[in-house]
């Protein structure tokens, strides 16, 4: 394993940002793959699952079992990690520009990174970051963005075009649902990366994008983590990545479109409390939460029903809310009435 650190320089005099970049080269004419986590940069379990799978390839690469490269950026955005305000983790947006870390990639026509702005173009360290990361994964036929919910079951984002074909990442990784879309993702990394092959008229199958969403943002967990460092290391040993077992099993969970989310959203601000939880199945009008509006007074609390059933896949991890706020996300067979186009969340 090699490690060497991308540079990206800040907007101020005297700063500047450093990327740690993993490579594992491969013996063999495996298909390359990149791994990033932490984009979002309060969301570490994928740095601790990235940790688990490092030691797994390092045995590996001992082996001489490495077969195509493999890149790992494990803390993918130093400026979202370096943003504390007054106590507080803001990994998701940039402070100065209020856009999530993960939207606004460039989509480009092929996946090409000499498409690219140069280094001397005028850009804010935030873009340069983004065109950096991007530049990594479009070397790549494989690319998975490790990211996580607030409470949540583990989800895959696949792209519609790449389903079924990434079934083996299910397989893999026993996921709780998985959540198909395609059209605007706002500019997301993986919209970023799969945009560049079907603009290329790259052939999809042997390619791979997710969204991993690794459970919840509480979910660093030593136990946890070698699971889903073993399911990364069959997914990618089964596409040749690396010499090795498959996954195991066939998976069967749930499929859904993005329209097929239920985002359950607050009809009042007040004090929540949450009656299911991740993993639980509803019926259509099955009590989800109250919200209490006015303490101490006889019907002072508002409940929040299930609109249809489905499967309970995450939720906020606070008990407060502001009306109009997500509160939950139901995987559920049919549209749901409130569906808005675009990604599922801002
Ligand atoms: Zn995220």
């Amino acid at each position: 394993m090699d490690r060497s650190w991308d540079v990206i320089p800040g907007d101020m005099p005297g700063t500047e940002w450093r990327i740690p970049v993993l490579r594992f080269r491969g013996r063999g004419n495996g298909p390359p793959a990149h791994l990033q986590a932490a984009l979002h940069a309060d969301e570490l379990p994928g740095v601790v699952t990235i940790d688990a799978l490092c030691a797994r390839l390092r045995r590996a690469e001992a082996a001489g079992d490495i077969r195509g490269d493999i890149t790992v950026v494990p803390w993918a955005n130093p400026i979202g990690l370096q943003q504390q305000l007054h106590g507080g983790w803001q990994g998701r947006y940039d402070l100065d520009t209020r856009v999530n870390f993960n939207r606004d990639f460039p989509l480009l026509d092929r996946p090409d990174p000499a498409l690219l702005p140069g280094e001397d173009a005028v850009l804010l360290a935030t873009t340069r970051l983004k065109n950096r990361l991007l530049a990594l994964a479009l070397q790549s036929d494989i690319v998975l963005d490790l990211h996580c919910d607030e409470v949540s079951l583990l989800y895959l984002y696949i792209p519609t075009s790449l389903w079924p074909l990434m079934s083996d990442l299910a397989d893999a990784m026993d996921p709780g649902a998985v959540l198909t879309w395609d059209g605007d993702g706002g500019g997301a990394f993986d919209e970023a990366c799969v945009v560049s092959w079907l603009r290329g008229g790259v052939e999809l199958a042997g390619k791979a994008v997710s969204t991993v969403e690794l459970r919840g943002q509480a979910d660093i967990d030593a136990e946890l983590a070698e699971r889903d460092a073993d399911g990364l290391f069959r997914f990618l040993a089964g596409r040749g990545v690396i010499a090795g077992d498959p996954p195991r099993r066939r998976w069967s969970g749930p499929v859904a479109a993005l329209d097929h989310i239920e985002m359950i959203r607050a009809p009042v601000g007040g004090a929540v409390c949450f009656m299911r939880a991740p993993g639980d199945r509803v019926e259509a009008g099955d009590l989800l939460a109250t919200i209490l509006v006015r303490p101490g007074e006889e019907g002072g609390s508002v409940p929040v029903r299930a609109p249809q059933a489905g499967l309970v896949m995450s939720r906020r991890d606070h008990g407060r809310t502001k009306p109009g706020e997500d509160m939950m996300k139901l995987v559920c067979g049919s549209p749901s009435a409130t569906a808005r186009s675009g990604p599922l969340e801002a």
